[in-house]
């Protein structure tokens, strides 16, 4: 009979390793020894079974709060994740700033009609009786705050808590890694809301949460160094592609463009294009002018060429100091001339006044225009050069002048 008995108590803890909880037994209890193990086994399974559910309260709270990211996200779920644990009508959240000597109140979520202590309220903790929860890592009960505050009237933080209506708080802190990071506020609008055993259930999940709290925060934090540094490269990418003056790309896209056009119109046995820019007694316009009228001359001029240049895959550098480069792919030379000619008459149309011209009264420039039909056997700069050799033929043939050549490669 007895033996019955043990092997039915065993089943029953191997259950209890599993998670069920009997609350009774088939056989007698209390008669015998046997019986009265019976019945410490139940009140452990009792004690097994409410701490169970308390932890799994508890982990509830931690993965919903693991499931945000940022801190008020977090904190939102902390709000709903608690009420099963702890009595509220209030959770603050407020953290330490400035190496722990200022705490500020960072979250509050209220049924409060009127919230007095909101967010930014700032409070020095030198002295205060926070440092001493601090110093002993334990939450700390009030749960008579008019009393406390008639106790302490310096308190403003009380004062403004009770002016909402708050009677009871239960302060705890949060410390991660041994360090305090700040504190949760639970309130209450009755008095007598909190007991030791709210304190001891905090106490258990007190680390995680704290060390989400800080995550969240440390997230929050890294978001906006994100953003910050999104901006900064961002910043960056377009100083390493445009020309800082004049907005047009620099010279290393062109370099980068002008090869890639290259060997697309080698597999494409396509015309490319290129048009040389020289802007015509460009050092006398400065010496007459000064240097800052003729960084706003340079700039008309670029967005002179960008308002003709329009089709998406053409390409205008500034190439050097008052020198600009457009590459024009799948172009052949009419085209490209005609481009070419209405830059140059774009730029005389800006009138821009120019006494030390030797050959006009307004600034001008002279183009070189070179159009090829590229093979695998030819080299970009081959362009560039036949280009050139046109800027200077329209140099010394009287300056303000487009000049073409055709360039017949031939196969080596
Ligand atoms: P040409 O008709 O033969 O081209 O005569 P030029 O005076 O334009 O030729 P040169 O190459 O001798 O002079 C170019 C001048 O462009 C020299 C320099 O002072 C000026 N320049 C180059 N880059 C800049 C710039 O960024 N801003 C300004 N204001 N001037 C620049
Ligand atoms: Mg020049
Ligand atoms: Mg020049």
């Amino acid at each position: 009979m007895s033996d019955s008995r043990i092997q039915e108590y065993q089943t029953v803890i191997q259950k209890m390793t599993e998670g069920y909880f009997p609350r009774k037994f088939s056989s007698e209890m209390d008669v015998d020894d046997i019986g009265r193990l019976g019945t410490a086994l139940l009140e452990l399974s009792r004690n097994l079974e409410n701490k169970f559910d308390e932890m799994q309260k508890l982990s509830e709270v931690t993965t919903h709060i693991n499931a945000g990211y940022f801190l008020d996200e977090i904190l939102d779920q902390l709000y709903d994740s608690f009420r099963n644990i702890i009595p509220y009508e209030r959770i603050g959240l407020a953290m330490l700033e400035k190496g722990g000597s200022t705490l500020r109140a960072r979250w509050e979520r209220s049924e409060a009609k009127q919230v007095c202590l909101r967010v930014g309220f700032k409070a020095q903790m030198a002295g205060s009786s926070l440092q001493k929860i601090l110093e002993s890592g334990n939450p700390r009960i009030i749960n008579n705050l008019k009393k406390y505050l008639l106790e302490h009237p310096g308190s403003t933080s009380t004062k403004l808590i009770v002016k909402e209506g708050i009677r009871s708080s239960l302060t705890c802190p949060l410390i991660v890694q041994d360090q305090p990071i700040g504190f949760i506020f639970f309130s209450s609008f009755l008095t007598n809301a909190y007991k030791e055993s709210h304190i001891s259930i905090f106490k258990q999940i007190s680390n995680q949460l704290a060390s989400i709290i800080e995550k969240g925060k440390v997230y929050e934090e890294l978001y906006q160094l994100n953003i910050k540094l999104q901006r900064a490269n961002a910043r960056l990418e377009n100083l390493a592609t445009y020309d800082d003056l004049t907005g047009v790309c620099n010279r290393r896209i062109f370099n980068e463009m002008l090869y890639k056009e290259w060997f697309r119109a080698i597999r494409h046995e396509t015309a490319i294009s290129l048009i040389m820019i020289d802007v015509d007694y460009f050092k006398n316009y400065n010496d007459s002018y000064g240097h800052v009228a003729g960084d706003i001359c340079l700039k008309k001029i670029a967005e002179t060429i960008a308002s003709i240049i329009k089709r998406p895959g053409d390409l205008i550098a500034r190439y050097g100091g008052e020198e600009f480069a457009v590459l024009l792919p799948e172009t052949g030379i009419n085209a490209a001339q005609e481009i070419a000619e209405r830059i140059r008459n774009g730029i005389q149309d800006l009138s821009i006044e120019h006494r030390e011209s030797l050959d006009a009264d307004v600034v001008t420039i002279s183009a070189g225009v070179a159009t090829m039909k590229p093979q695998n056997d030819h080299d970009p700069l081959q362009l560039i050069s036949e280009a050139d050799a046109a800027l200077y033929k329209a140099k010394y043939g009287g300056r303000n002048q487009v000049v073409t050549q055709v360039v017949e490669l031939t196969h080596h």
